[in-house]
């Protein structure tokens, strides 16, 4: 099974490009949501951060108080290193995991692996192909200030401490063009498909 990272900086539209794939029977992982499972109640991953952090990282329900934590590592570079060195060895492991998953429904030769920092931890190690969603740095601020009702600094504060435009492309062996029509998005995607079947075959 050949697994293919999908990546691109927030707003880039990789929710949008992982269904299409989805509709011709693709499977996938999203790290952002293995991301969010790695740290849920009961898991080693949320008591060693409460334990360094002490309880007031959590909230009254025991779930982890994301906006709390977010605030420390902002804050301090140090931390933000300590919880990156807990999560992402976790995180990766559950990925191959999920990846590996023999009753996940496999219809096609490959898997993709969903996720926005494929290029910024050792996630890329895992995937036999890179595949960028792209678009233009004003039309991923505009579509993420749409989406997510964020203001245009914190968009431009998230996008700062992503992978440049310039470089994330440079790293792919296939770039899909999203500032386009849905439409040609999908034709996009399923020549991108007929490739991989090809190439895997
Ligand atoms: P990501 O998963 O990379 O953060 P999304 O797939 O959620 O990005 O796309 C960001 C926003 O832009 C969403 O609201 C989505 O509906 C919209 N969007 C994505 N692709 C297009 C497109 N080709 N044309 C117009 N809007 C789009």
């Amino acid at each position: 099974m050949k697994i293919v990272g999908l990546t691109g900086g927030i707003g880039s539209g990789k929710s949008t490009v992982v269904r299409i794939f989805g509709d011709l029977g693709v499977h996938w992982v999203d790290a952002d949501d293995v991301a969010r499972e790695v740290v849920e109640p009961g898991t080693a991953g949320l008591a060693a951060i409460a334990e360094h952090f002490g309880r007031e990282i959590l909230q009254a329900d025991g779930a982890l108080d994301r906006a709390a934590l977010r605030q420390r590592v902002f804050e301090n570079p140090e931390e933000r290193h300590w919880l990156e060195r807990l999560l992402h060895p976790v995180i990766r492991e559950e990925l191959v995991r999920q990846l590996q998953s023999p009753d996940a429904p496999y219809s096609q030769p490959y898997v993709l692996l969903v996720s926005p920092l494929l290029l910024e931890t050792d996630q890329h190690e895992l995937v036999d192909r890179i595949v960028v969603v792209d678009v233009p740095e004003d039309i991923q601020i505009e579509r993420t200030m749409a989406r997510d009702d964020n203001s245009q600094a914190q968009v431009e504060r998230i996008m700062a401490a992503q992978m440049a435009r310039d470089e994330r492309r440079s790293r792919a062996d296939a770039v899909i063009d999203n500032n386009r029509p849905l439409q040609d998005v999908e034709r996009q995607v399923c020549e991108l498909h007929n490739r991989f079947l090809f190439e895997f075959r």
